[in-house]
């Protein structure tokens, strides 16, 4: 039976958190992989995508490992970056745990998922079973809006099916994510002295007052939500407040959802610069609204009869995991691979806390994830 070997996953787990990776910041780590997937026999590719993105390394990897097994390639990916502060990580190894010092974030999201791809290759590689050729891929800047998937060179890839590994907890497997729109407005009003003639100026706090006040925030239903978190304007207490900016957002799992309650939000600005629209000294001044609303990523949707899916709830079963699908609230490079057509469901390593400096990897969970992964790899025939 072909088995992981638990002691060298911890071993390249904690050599990998010492290579220092912060976001745009993955030179390093980009030379060790590509090393590392040179010697276990892989063709390696890097993309040109660091200098799009401003990242000293050169890009995502794509490194290839033949199978013995002809068909479509099976594909694996986790993330090369780290949030911050993730310089000079000095894991610990305790109580089946691995965590920082407490000084730094431990940046098992996501070297545990890059640990788990070259154990796998190791695997292969020692005791030969038939299997499909994997093709790894390791992107750039995940945590600021998945750069690196967004400018990786996709016509590379030779499979259509794999896992994103890159989740928190082993029992949690991502089918879903939602669609997420910016929605940025710029208010601009009319100034006015506010202790001598406050009628004639249009205060465009009150505009987004009104707006505001006509909008359906927060929890819209099971799918969608919306939310405004950054408001900037004004410069002194006695002028009408001449120009205002506001930055929000919308995420829905259902795209048609996401559309409908971009179209509401930006109604209930015309009506509010309806409302305060008004004639002063013989002319009509009214308040000029801009808004943008750029596409931040688009949905995660990966069918239940997905070959990744199947594959990995009968490998959980096997290896006593109770494996449930889930959708999320946020995104990840899954939801950029699922716009490329790639049905990629986002695997859980046994991380808790990221983006924390309290954050820990389950040792149990991991090793758990590493022989899904492996039981998936060797069952997937397409
Ligand atoms: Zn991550």
């Amino acid at each position: 039976m072909t088995k992981i070997n638990e002691k060298r996953l911890l071993n390249t787990f904690l050599k990998l958190v010492t290579i220092d990776s912060e976001s745009l910041h993955e030179g390093a780590m980009q030379a060790y992989l590509v090393g590392e997937l040179k010697k276990l026999g892989c063709t390696v590719w890097v993309d040109k995508a660091g200098k799009k993105i401003g990242s000293d390394a050169q890009g995502n990897i794509i490194a290839t490992f033949k199978g013995p097994r002809a068909g479509k390639a099976f594909l694996l990916s986790s993330h090369m970056d780290t949030v911050k502060p993730g310089k000079g990580v000095k894991p610990r190894v305790q109580n089946n745990r691995v965590t920082s010092d407490g000084t730094t974030i431990l940046g098992a999201d996501d070297k545990s998922g890059l640990a788990i791809i070259l154990e796998i290759l190791h695997t292969l590689k020692e005791t030969k079973p038939v299997h499909n050729t994997i093709q790894v891929v390791c992107t750039l800047n995940e945590e600021n809006g998945m750069a690196g998937a967004k400018n990786l060179d996709y016509s590379k890839l030779k499979g259509c099916d794999g896992l994103i590994l890159d989740n928190e907890s082993v029992t949690e497997l991502l089918v879903q994510g939602p669609e997420v729109s910016d929605f940025k407005v710029c208010i601009k009003g009319v100034a006015a002295h506010a202790g001598v003639c406050p009628e004639k100026g249009i205060s465009a706090v009150e505009v987004a007052a009104k707006a505001l006040s006509l909008m359906k925030i927060g929890r819209i239903d099971k799918q969608t939500v919306c939310n405004f978190g950054i408001i900037q304007g004004g410069g002194a207490t006695n002028v009408v407040m001449p120009q205002l900016e506001l930055k929000g957002e919308a995420r829905s799992l259902c795209p048609k959802k996401l559309d409908k309650q971009i179209k509401h939000m930006k109604d209930c600005f015309a009506k509010a610069a309806k409302a305060f629209t008004k004639r002063v000294d013989g002319r009509i001044i009214k308040p000029e609204i801009t808004i943008e609303t750029p596409r931040r990523y688009g949905t995660l949707n990966v069918p239940k009869n997905a070959p990744a899916v199947k594959l990995a709830l009968a490998a959980a079963k096997k290896n006593g995991v109770k494996l449930k699908l889930a959708a999320s609230g946020g995104g990840c490079d899954a939801n950029v691979m699922c716009q490329h057509g790639l049905l990629m469901p986002n695997l859980g390593l046994g991380v808790q806390k990221c983006h924390t400096t309290e954050e820990y990897l389950d040792l149990k969970e991991f090793a758990q994830a590493a022989a899904i992964v492996l039981d998936t790899v060797l069952a997937y025939d397409k």
